[in-house]
Order: structure tokens, then C-alpha cells, then sequence
């Protein structure tokens, strides 16, 4: 790949004063906050990437960015956290054996306990993707977080739905992996793997299935996310620039959170992944049972062409709307897939705006 676009840059936001503040989890691990401060106002917007994107998701500086976005339209004092599933970090790509729960339990709360010692008790809205949305959204229900005035999910949050492919992967696929191909993580850069090397040849085979483009990493990331050709986004909704540095975007991911979303869609909702494990003793078996009590608004963003988490949305508004009449919404995006809300080019036009409108509106 010939990069032309830094990885890890922060130029794609400009006109901000750019911070970055590490912090601690309760178990040990190093993360950071990035602020893009333009105006201290009463509101502050936290984003959470999803796995195994990072806080670069909301900078790119090849498109008009979610950043930028809230920058311009009266959000002045915007934050990217990146947490244990961020590329910017090792973490994901090392043997572990994290799950959902322990973002909820340790990533979010130190990350608002950060953030809070700056910006004090102003409003935090929180915008988050993919399984940050779904590890989020069980840190508010379970009340390990609070305080939040809105919190904005794209593609999926607490109802995990996938498509009949992806259960198939999802049940066979780590165990194939880690037992019989031998390898620990996947990474869409496996085709500039050495020759013949297990890497190479599973690029390659993945390669087979895959005609749409001859972008290696795009059709690895289509194995490694969902069920499609490609699975993660529209084609057409991406630039170019973006759609050749894809491995810079969502990179090498472990296996251990697949066993955890595995047991969430078969349970059709966010549970506790080890139930009888004392550490997690303050965390819900079912992180919808107190839904009712969760006074944040939810704008729930669906992608009509969701080829990774289905209608998990849809899905979830129809629980909460039981639960909660009225206080959460859902927004279907229509022509657009998992990821491409962020990263598309024309999501400024087609997306963004409905983001800030629900912020704007409880914001008054
Ligand atoms: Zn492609």
C-alpha cells in the first residue's frame, strides 16, 4: 500500500486547539482523550470509535469530517476517545481475553471521569460506533456511566443482529482460526504477507470470493465484518483516497470480543458475558432489564444497507419505544451501510446534519 494520507494524523481538523490526555482504567490500561477545542460552550460532544477503528474515524482529513462538522455548527469543544479496541493502541492485536464488559465496566467510566475534570458538569453528548455503541450503551444501562445528555449510536447498540453468513462465522470462525489455521488475530493487511505464508494464503483465499474491487484489505475486512461484497460499506459512498487506506482505518483485530457478540446475538441482546464471575458483580446478566429507568435520549442511526449488524436498530427502537414511549429515535439512513455514515463522503450532507439536529434540540 502507498500511503498518502499520515496515519494517525490530527490534520483533518482545523481551526482547533488539538490536546491529548491520557488516562487510566481501573484494570490497568493506558487509553487517551484528544480534544479539537474551538469554544468552551455548555455542551461537549465525546465520540467513541468502534472496533478496530479509533478516534481517526471522525478526523479524516480526505472528506469533510463528524469533527469539523460539529466544529462549524456550534459544538465547539469536541473529544475522540480511544479505547482498549482502538488501532491506535496494541491492545486488540495481543492475546487477551477483554470482552464488552470490560469496556463497560472500566474503558467508559475512566474516560468520563477524565473528561469530567475538565469540562466540570457541562452537557456530554455521545456519539459512538459499532461495538464502542453497544459497549457504551451497556455502560449508561448499567449505570456505570451517567449524566449523559444524549447518546447517538450508528448501526447497533444494546440488540446485536447479524446476518445468517456472519452467525456461521461467528460460531465456526475463531475456533477454525485459532485452532486450526493458527493464527490469534486477523488483520487486513494479510495480503502483503509474505509468500505462501498462512496470512497470505488466507488473503488469498478470501480474495476468491471477492470480484467488487482489487482492494486485498477492503475484500479482508469484508471476512473479517459481516456478510457482503463489499460488507462494511457502499462503495460508492467512499472516496477513493479512503477506500485504498481501509487497513489504516479498522486494522488488525483480535478474536476474544467475537465470542462475546456471538453470545449476544444468540441471546438477542446485551448480556453479561461470564455471569458468575465475581468481577463483573456489578454489571447486569441483561442490559436491557432496567431500560425504562434510563432517562438519556438514544437517536439510533440505521443504515438501510447494513450488511454487518442487519436492523439491530430498528430492532432496539421497538424494545425501548415499549420501555419508554417517545424518548429515543431512530433515523434509517437510506443508500448507506455500516461504516460509511462516518467515513463516506457525502455523509456531512446526508448524516451529519440529523446528528446535530438531535443534539441542537436537547441542547435548548
Ligand atoms: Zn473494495
Amino acid at each position: 500500500m502507498t500511503r498518502t494520507i499520515t496515519r494517525f494524523t490530527h490534520e483533518g481538523v482545523s481551526d482547533a486547539e488539538v490536546s491529548v490526555h491520557p488516562f487510566a482504567t481501573g484494570d490497568g490500561l493506558g487509553l487517551s482523550l484528544t480534544r479539537f477545542l474551538r469554544t468552551e460552550g455548555e455542551d461537549v460532544v465525546l465520540l467513541v470509535h468502534g472496533l478496530t477503528s479509533a478516534s481517526d474515524v471522525y478526523i479524516m482529513p480526505e472528506h469533510r469530517n463528524l469533527t469539523s462538522h460539529l466544529l462549524d455548527n456550534g459544538f465547539g469543544d469536541v473529544w475522540a476517545v480511544d479505547f482498549r479496541m482502538s488501532g491506535r493502541f496494541p491492545y486488540d492485536a495481543e492475546t487477551h481475553r477483554y470482552t464488552l464488559d470490560d469496556i463497560a465496566l472500566y474503558d467508559f467510566p475512566a474516560t468520563l471521569k477524565e473528561l469530567r475534570r475538565h469540562v466540570g458538569d457541562r452537557r456530554v453528548h455521545v456519539i459512538a460506533h459499532c461495538l464502542g455503541a453497544v459497549s457504551f450503551s451497556m455502560s449508561l444501562f448499567a449505570g456505570a456511566v451517567d449524566g449523559i445528555t444524549t447518546l447517538t449510536c450508528n448501526s447497533v447498540s444494546l440488540t446485536p443482529r447479524v446476518p445468517a453468513f456472519s452467525k456461521v462465522k461467528l460460531s465456526l470462525g475463531t475456533w477454525l482460526l485459532e485452532y486450526v489455521v493458527g493464527l490469534p488475530f486477523l488483520d487486513p493487511r494479510f495480503g502483503d504477507a509474505p509468500f505462501l505464508t498462512r496470512p497470505w494464503m488466507l488473503s488469498r483465499a478470501v480474495s476468491l470470493f471477492h470480484g467488487e474491487c482489487r482492494e486485498r484489505a477492503c475484500h479482508m475486512q469484508s471476512f473479517q465484518w459481516g456478510s457482503g461484497k463489499p460488507a462494511m460499506y457502499e462503495h460508492s459512498n467512499l472516496l477513493p483516497e479512503t477506500h485504498a487506506r481501509v487497513a489504516d482505518i479498522c486494522s488488525a483485530s483480535g478474536l476474544h470480543y467475537y465470542r462475546h457478540v456471538r453470545k449476544m446475538v444468540s441471546s438477542g441482546r446485551a448480556v453479561k458475558y461470564a455471569p458468575d464471575d465475581a468481577r463483573y458483580a456489578g454489571l447486569p446478566r441483561d442490559y436491557l432489564q432496567n431500560a425504562a429507568d434510563v432517562r438519556t435520549p438514544l437517536l439510533l442511526l440505521a443504515p438501510d444497507r447494513n450488511r454487518v449488524f442487519t436492523d439491530s436498530n430498528v430492532h432496539l427502537h421497538k424494545i425501548l419505544e415499549r420501555a419508554a414511549p417517545g424518548r429515543h429515535e431512530l433515523a434509517v439512513l437510506p443508500g448507506y451501510g455500516h461504516l460509511d455514515p462516518l467515513i463516506g463522503k457525502n455523509s456531512y450532507i446526508d448524516v451529519f446534519p440529523r446528528i446535530v439536529d438531535f443534539l441542537k434540540r436537547h441542547s435548548a
